[in-house]
């Protein structure tokens, strides 16, 4: 009899999709199994079949009963700015009188804000901060989330928050996607010395290792194209991979950089004009959207989805948890997702597991088969179509990451 460390059996629905990432995703896209089990061997799925089948041909150290209910693959958050320190729960008030986030930044507020509370932060309460919030993503279902510096500026402190990265990465169970982000230009200072020593920054994460992407935050008021396009550019030379946040507050040009520069994934767009999904498509990038960011931002505009389907862009989604949208779950913007943006429940779930895993460059995980990492999500509804439709809630009741359970309701 074959060995196991964990096998999940009795899955009523076993979602997960085929190799087809364009365009709308529906029933005929995703793929269903009824009456389904997984086999999970050092930290990898072995095997999918059916319940009775897993069941008598594992010699299995662990088992989850699902009760018939559904499993998905860990969910994947593309975009998060998880490492910062205190808190801006007075702005919203200032928000919805109506102050400007120019006005609220000359109050003290917005992001240097932040960028000062963090810095006085000592390595210790970051990671304390930097660890709890892995365990309610956890919790949630996200097994792998993509997390972004941003709030040190500086760039020895940027540096300090790579390394607390590297820190956290060995002692969480959730998988780390690690990102050095241009965020904002520092308020004092000549820009075009900071636009050289981000990039020199970039070309040392890259030489060192020390993050798998370099992002900058492109738009009025952060980096423009051109010192978007150098920063990039140092960090793909120096073997980093590249995303943008693009389009998000405005249009000067940003999602174009996908037409000239290797970018995975395109992220924001709520500005982008619905002709430039043809730059995305021909590039092969990813969009990666993210709704609470509307909702937190109490934006209008709206990313150009139908746009971005008919030209056959693939769409992620992420929670961009920051210190300005504080929903740190991915599992939320797949409810809300529908709403906001027009996706239907599939093309959510799709946009946080397996479009998100090729948005980040991952091939061995945002699937179910054989091979990929044992990484899974058991809910509790049995319809995937429940989720979005019912929204507000916690819908996860057990979590796998590499084949280890971090997350069991009793009795499952
Ligand atoms: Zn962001």
């Amino acid at each position: 009899m074959p060995r196991a460390d964990l096998i999940v059996y009795n899955i009523g629905r076993l979602l997960t999709f085929s190799d087809t990432p364009l365009g709308r995703v529906n029933w005929n896209r995703a793929v269903i199994l009824s009456d389904a089990g997984v086999a999970v061997r050092d930290g990898v799925i072995v095997e999918v079949g059916s319940s009775a089948w897993i069941r008598s041909r594992y010699d299995a150290r662990d088992a989850i009963d699902a009760s018939g209910r559904l499993v998905t693959p860990g969910l994947i958050d593309i975009h998060t700015h998880p490492l910062f320190y205190g808190s801006r729960a007075d702005e919203l008030e200032m928000k919805l009188l109506g102050y400007s986030y120019g006005e609220i930044l000359a109050r003290g507020g917005g992001i240097y804000r932040t960028v000062e509370a963090t810095r006085r932060a000592s390595d210790r309460e970051l990671l304390d901060r930097l660890l709890s919030t892995f365990d309610v993503m956890l919790e949630g279902g996200t097994t792998t989330v993509e997390v972004k510096t941003g709030y040190g500026l500086d760039p020895g402190e940027e540096w300090r928050h790579l390394r607390l990265l590297g820190e956290a990465a060995s002692r969480t169970r959730i998988g780390l996607v690690r990102t050095l982000l241009a965020h904002v230009p520092p308020r004092d200072g000549d820009r075009g010395v900071y636009v050289e020593e981000m990039a020199r920054l970039a070309s040392r994460a890259g030489a060192e290792g020390a993050a798998e992407y370099i992002d900058v935050f492109c738009d009025k008021g952060a980096f423009t194209v051109e010192e978007s396009r150098a920063i990039l550019l140092a960090g793909l030379r120096a073997g980093l991979r590249a995303r943008l946040h693009a389009d998000q507050l405005s249009y000067i040009g940003c999602s174009l950089l996908a037409g000239e520069l290797s970018i995975d994934s395109v992220e924001h767009l709520e500005n982008m004009p619905p002709s430039n999904a043809g730059v995305l498509a021909r590039a092969g990038s990813v969009a990666g959207l993210l709704p609470t960011s509307i909702m937190a931002m109490m934006q209008k505009e709206r990313p150009p989805v139908d746009a971005l389907r008919s030209a056959g862009v693939p769409i992620a989604l992420g929670s961009d948890y920051n210190a300005n949208n504080m929903t740190p779950l991915v599992q939320t913007s797949v409810q809300v997702a529908p709403y906001i943006l027009g996706l239907t429940q599939l093309e959510a779930l799709a946009g946080a597991t397996y479009v998100a895993a090729r948005s980040l460059g991952l091939g061995d995980r945002g699937r179910i088969r054989p091979g990929m990492r044992g990484d899974l999500a058991l809910w509790s509804v049995e319809d995937p179509r429940e989720i979005g439709y019912v929204w507000g809630l916690n819908l996860v009741e057990a979590v796998v990451v590499g084949g280890v359970v971090v997350k069991r309701r009793v009795g499952c």
